[in-house]
Order: structure tokens, then sequence, then C-alpha cells
């Protein structure tokens, strides 16, 4: 199939297929630009010019887990380890409530103190003292975890599949297993929570017919936030010698994802930014519309290292968010207001947290 009657497609409103998604993957610098404004209309027109602020907040990095690309695996012994106590990370929701985030993202490796029952803890407690919408991002856990959080308020989880391969997952994850990943994605979407996932791109080993797979998985599963990024080496890991992936990779997949999820929520990633200074915007502007300023720590952020080259933001929220804002201006867009809930097309309305709690 042509790259361009792959675009004509999938721009109409085709169901995606292998073929269309690899001559969309696999264009040329001419052609990506034409699919870069194909993806910004679609974005303009499906869901706005209005961007989506998460607050991030990466609460521990001490990893049971060896994941083959990670700086926070837990072979790596040159990391310095951390984790926010309870009360830390309440204190920071509430300050991020303050400064004007609508939403709070809570990231973590995966570490077994913080229990079911702590996780639930906190998620109430912020629910309690704010109204920000909680998402967690915290791994493969039990389904009652799950269920726990999601009865203790947490509106949305975040869990990339990161290769739906069989034998690239077995590689890259030791002690994973991507049935089970997957069987945790089914599962949070049953709970009722609105659902994130996503890839790393250019992972060894990886082409652009696993990558659409990849894809055409996401699509099956109905994820509703969808979260990509280069994959990038770290030295301290197995894989510190491999080819990373590229800004360039990462944008097309962008592009396409749009194009694939017209309605979703797709960030301008971390690790985007952290290849090109102007990655958030060129995200932005080629099918993304969420941004997530970290407001981890300021002496925490160099240690939350999963990649090298991360970027660590400016530590002072409130001033950073005025540059951010003036960022946003700069390419025609704004800031949206509200919590930027899913926008599920079978109801044809913004799913609000009432509307979900009687999924559950
Ligand atoms: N422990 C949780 C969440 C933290 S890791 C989990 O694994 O799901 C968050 C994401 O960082 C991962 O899903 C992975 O896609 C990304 N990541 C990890 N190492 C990376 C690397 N070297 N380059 C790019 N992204 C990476
Ligand atoms: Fe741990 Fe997540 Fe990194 Fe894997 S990707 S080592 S689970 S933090």
């Amino acid at each position: 199939m042509t790259f361009t009657e792959a675009l004509n497609l999938l721009v109409n409103g085709a169901t995606p297929s292998e073929a269309a998604l690899v001559a969309l993957l696999g264009c040329n610098d001419v052609e990506a630009a034409e699919l870069y404004r194909a993806a910004d209309k679609l974005r303009a027109a499906m869901v706005g010019d209005g961007i989506h602020l998460r607050a991030l907040l990466e609460f521990s990095n001490i990893c049971s887990k060896d994941c083959a690309y990670c700086g926070l695996r837990r072979s790596n012994r040159q990391a310095t380890r951390y984790r926010l106590t309870p009360d830390d990370i309440v204190g920071i929701a509430c300050e991020a409530k303050d400064l004007g985030f609508p939403s709070i993202v809570m990231q973590a490796a995966e570490d077994g103190w913080f229990t079911g029952q702590r996780v639930a803890e906190v998620v109430r407690e912020i629910k309690e003292k704010t109204s920000l919408a909680v998402t967690l991002s915290v791994g493969e856990r039990s389904e009652s975890d799950y269920r726990l959080w999601r009865e203790a308020g947490a509106d949305r989880y975040l869990l990339r599949i990161e290769t739906t391969h069989p034998d690239l997952f077995r590689a890259l994850h030791p002690d994973g297993n991507l049935e089970n990943r997957m069987e945790c994605l089914r599962v949070l979407k049953r709970l009722g929570y609105q659902l994130g996932s996503g890839v790393m791109v250019g992972l060894p080993g990886q082409t652009l017919e696993l990558l659409a797979r990849d894809v055409l998985w996401l699509y099956e599963l109905g994820t509703e936030m969808v979260g990509i990024g280069p994959f990038i080496p770290h030295p301290e890991t197995p894989l510190a010698t491999a080819d990373g992936g590229t800004f360039n990779e990462g944008l097309r997949l962008v592009a396409v994802l749009r194009l694939v999820f017209p309605h979703a929520h797709i960030p301008a990633t971390t690790a985007m930014a952290s290849l090109d200074p102007m990655g958030r915007e060129r995200a932005l502007q080629a099918g993304a519309n969420v941004l997530m300023p970290a407001v981890t720590p300021t002496e925490r952020r160099p240690q939350y290292a999963l990649y090298p080259g991360k970027i660590c933001l400016d530590d002072n929220a409130r001033r950073y968010r005025g540059s951010l804002e003036a960022r946003i201006r700069s390419i025609g867009r704004y800031i949206a207001s509200g919590r930027g809930d899913v926008y599920r097309v079978e109801h044809d309305e913004e799913v609000s947290a009432g509307d979900i709690g009687e999924d559950v």
C-alpha cells in the first residue's frame, strides 16, 4: 500500500490495517510533513486546541523488577534510591491543586512498600482534600489492588504494554509475563478506569511490522490515552550499547496514533522532549494534546532516571507554568480548563467521575 492510500484510508476513518500502519510509519520526510499536518488537523477537529495539563509525581524509584531497558531496574546498583512518604505525596498533590493542575499522575517503580492499602489510603486522602482527578501508574498489580484503588477514588491508570511481541517482551522483561501485563490492562478497563497504555519505539529488534501490530493491539484493547516515547539506552543496563529510538520515529508514531485514536488523549512525553529541545511543541503539532510537567521534588528528579538525558524541568512550578503557558500560546494553543477526562465515543460525551463510578 502506498503512503497516500494509507493516509486517505485512516483520515476517512477506515479500520486500521497492518499494511496501512506500516506504510505510514515507514514514510519518508516529505510524506512525514503531510502526515503531521493531517494528524494536527484531525486533533483540532476531534479534541480541539486546548492542552490538558497533568502534574506528574514520581514518588518512588525503588524497583523489584529488572526490565532490560530501564535505569531503575533492581540490578542497577549505581542508582540512588528514594521513596516519598504518603504525607509527602498528599502534600505535593495539594500543592499541585493550588498551582491550578486539574489532575495528578502518581507514578512509581514497582515498589512493594506501597501495598494496596497504603496506595488506597493516599488516593482516598487526595480525593478528600482536593478535586484532582487521580491517575495511578504503578505497574502490574493484583485485581484486588486495582479494585481497592478504584474504590478509593482513582480515576485513571497508565500501564504501557511496551511491546506485544512475545519474544521481544520476554527478552526485555526477565521477570515479566506478556499475558499477565495484557490481563492487567483488561482488568483495569473492566474496573472502569480511564485507561492509558502505549509502547516504546526503537526497541532493539522492533520492526515497523511489530510496531504496527502493537498499535492494532492497543486499538482492540480500546485504550483512551496513548503515551509513547523513543527507547533511550541507559548506560547501567544490558542495553547500554543498543541503538535507541529516534525523535522522528516517535513523532511519526504520535501522528499515526492520532489517526487511529481520533479522540484519545495523547501526551507530548518527556522522552520526546528529552531528544529535541522543541520536542514538546513538535509533538503537540503532530497530534498530541496533553502535557505532563513533573511536580516531583527537585532533588529527586535526577534520581528518577529511567533513561539518560531525561529533562529535569524548572523546580518552581508556578514560574514554570508561566513559561509553559507562553510556549503553548506560541503555537496557537491554550491550556484547557477542566479535568480532561477521556472522551468516550459511544456515549458521545466526556466521561465524568460519576458516570464511571456507576460502571464499577
Ligand atoms: N514501573 C512502572 C512505571 C514507571 S516506568 C512501569 O514499568 O509500568 C514508566 C515508563 O518509562 C515505562 O512504561 C517505559 O515505557 C518508560 N521507560 C523505561 N525505560 C525507558 C528508556 N530507557 N527509554 C525510554 N523510556 C523508558
Ligand atoms: Fe521498574 Fe518500571 Fe523500570 Fe521496569 S520499567 S524496571 S517496572 S520502573
